[in-house]
This record gives C-alpha cells, sequence and structure tokens, in this order.
C-alpha cells in the first residue's frame, strides 16, 4: 500500500515536472518568434505564392530579408504591407510581390552577375544578393546610395557593390550582365543598358512615361526579343535620359 502511494506521488511529481518544462519551451518559443518573423511569412503566403510565385529561392529570399529593416523607422511596421512605401528624397520602395514578379522574370542562376538600375533602400538588391553571384547596383541620389550601402553592409550582404551615379550609363567596367534590373522607369529602353547585356541575357523594366508596362526583353543572337507583363506605377527615371 505504501509503496503503490509513493509510486503514485512519485508519478503525479514526475508528470508535474514534465508539463512544467513543456510549458517553459512552450513559453520560450513563444517569445523567440518575432513579429516581422511572422509577418514576412504572412506577405510570402498572402502576396508572393497566393500570386503564383513558386521559385523555391526567390520564395526563401522574400523569407529571409528583413525588409523592415530598408524602410524609415517610423514606417517599420507597415513594411510587409501589400504596397509601396515612402523612402525619402521622393522615391519609394517597390511593393513586395512586384520586386518578386520582375525578380521571377529574370530566371536568375547562382552564377549569375546582375545590373541594378535605382537602388533605392537596397531591398532589392539584397533580394537579388541572395540568388546570384555578384549584384552590381546603380543609385542617382548620393544620400540614397550612402544609406542603401551602409544598410546592406551592416546587414552582411557582401555581394552587393553600390556606385552612385546615372544608371542610363550601366557599368561598363563589370559588363556583361547575365541580368539587367531598372526600377525606376524610362520613357525608352537605355541603350548604352542593351550593349551590356549578355547574349542570352534577360531585361527588365517599367517602361513609359506616367503609366508603365513592365516589360521584358530577351537578347538572342544580338537581337532583342519584347514581352509585356502588366501595367506598373514607378518613378521616373532621372539623369541623362531626359535630356535625350
Ligand atoms: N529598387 C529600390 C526602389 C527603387 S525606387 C528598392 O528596392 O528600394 C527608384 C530609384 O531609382 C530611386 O531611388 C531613384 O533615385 C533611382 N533613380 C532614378 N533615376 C536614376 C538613374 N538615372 N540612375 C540610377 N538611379 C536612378
Amino acid at each position: 500500500m505504501q509503496v503503490l502511494v509513493r509510486t503514485n506521488i512519485f508519478a503525479t511529481v514526475l508528470i508535474f515536472i514534465i508539463l512544467s518544462v513543456i510549458d517553459c519551451a512552450a513559453k520560450s518559443n513563444k517569445k523567440e518568434v518575432s513579429w516581422d518573423v511572422l509577418a514576412r511569412k504572412d506577405m510570402v503566403y498572402n502576396q508572393i505564392k497566393g500570386r503564383g510565385i513558386k521559385d523555391d529561392r526567390l520564395v526563401n529570399a522574400m523569407l529571409e530579408v528583413e525588409r523592415h529593416k530598408f524602410v524609415p523607422e517610423s514606417l517599420e511596421k507597415l513594411a510587409y504591407g501589400d504596397y509601396p512605401l515612402p523612402i525619402g528624397e521622393d522615391q519609394t520602395i517597390s511593393q513586395p510581390y512586384v520586386v518578386a514578379l520582375m525578380t521571377d522574370e529574370l530566371q536568375l542562376k547562382a552564377t549569375d552577375r546582375v545590373l541594378e538600375i535605382g537602388t533605392g533602400s537596397g531591398y532589392q538588391a539584397a533580394i537579388l544578393s541572395l540568388m546570384v553571384k555578384d549584384v552590381f547596383t546603380i543609385e542617382i541620389i548620393a544620400s540614397l546610395a550612402d544609406s542603401a550601402a551602409r544598410r546592406l553592409a551592416s546587414l552582411g550582404y557582401r555581394n552587393v557593390h553600390v556606385r552612385h551615379g546615372d544608371g542610363f550609363l550601366g557599368w561598363p567596367e563589370e559588363a556583361p550582365f547575365d541580368a539587367i534590373i531598372i526600377t525606376c522607369a524610362p520613357s525608352e529602353l537605355p541603350e548604352p543598358l542593351v550593349l551590356q547585356l549578355a547574349e542570352g541575357g534577360r531585361l527588365i523594366l517599367p517602361l513609359g512615361d506616367d503609366f508603365q508596362m513592365l516589360t521584358l526583353y530577351r537578347k538572342m543572337a544580338g537581337a532583342l526579343e519584347k514581352r509585356e507583363i502588366i501595367p506598373v506605377r514607378f518613378v521616373p527615371m532621372k539623369g541623362l535620359i531626359e535630356e535625350q
């Protein structure tokens, strides 16, 4: 009898200890998952996968890059919403889906070298950096180029190279590029960029003035194949293109 009671007490204490440990682990797990991880999962599920983006490498990059660190602090909590946001100097960071769609259309390989025109916050460059070998990105506004370069370095994106200048001219020293992405809108395709695109390479841009068409080009046997994707709204390309 006494043995039975002792065994019962022992079992109860043991169960109590096990439950406490599980509860403690659950609580500490809860603490570790911060709001932005959940917000990114939600963004990827609803806005990216939900709209048909399937590439695992792209989906993982969108889950990994901390978009809230690329917007002004006061807008941090809005960073995972389904819209573009201001980043200062009258410029914007694109809507997450548009970033994903443009990246997806480039069909990037891990060995690719990519040129981006319009660094802005550096977010698009960070997504690209996780998918390719090297990213070269040019920003015409000095303060944005500086802050994006510092942000990307501090977050550890070591294969992104930021240059302050007019992207119209491209980056001839590093050409040819396997892919080129223009994230500001020119009224026509800048010729120097076409020359810096590798054979078989892809170039995507919002083409037009007030209203633009997201347009994909592919260089095949020296000529450009063209495909229109969807209407979009981007900030205009500045600099030399305006003098054309
Ligand atoms: N890709 C950015 C958003 C780009 S917003 C991001 O992920 O945050 C468009 C950017 O293009 C702006 O920062 C604007 O200053 C820049 N831009 C406009 N004309 C340019 C030019 N000729 N060369 C390089 N950058 C340019």
